[in-house]
């Protein structure tokens, strides 16, 4: 089940569905100044990264995707101030 691996973030596939969210999971980039681009904006350290790891795409601006396919480009890096409003953790402090 794919789930966000922004440490802010607790999105997986499961709310996802059952909230008819239309989320989408991306991979991180093979390339690996580019994973390390992507780690830096989501404020993750190298160490910790994962194979396998996914970010959801709650965390990409509209101008990171292809406007016809969908599809996120290569070139797209995670929008690094995502995280504390993009929360959907509903025991979280502050969110009712
Ligand atoms: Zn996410």
């Amino acid at each position: 089940m794919p789930s966000c691996c922004h440490p802010s973030c607790k999105m997986n596939d499961l709310i996802n569905k059952r909230e008819n969210l239309r989320l989408k999971f991306y991979r991180f980039p093979t390339n690996h100044e580019r994973k390390l681009l992507w780690l830096t904006r989501i404020g993750c350290e190298q160490e910790k990264f994962k194979i396998g790891w996914k970010l959801c795409s709650r965390h990409f601006h509209e101008n990171n995707f292809d406007p016809c396919t969908r599809r996120l480009l290569k070139t797209s890096i995670p929008d690094s101030n995502t995280g504390s409003k993009l929360i959907f953790c509903k025991s979280m402090p502050g969110m009712q």
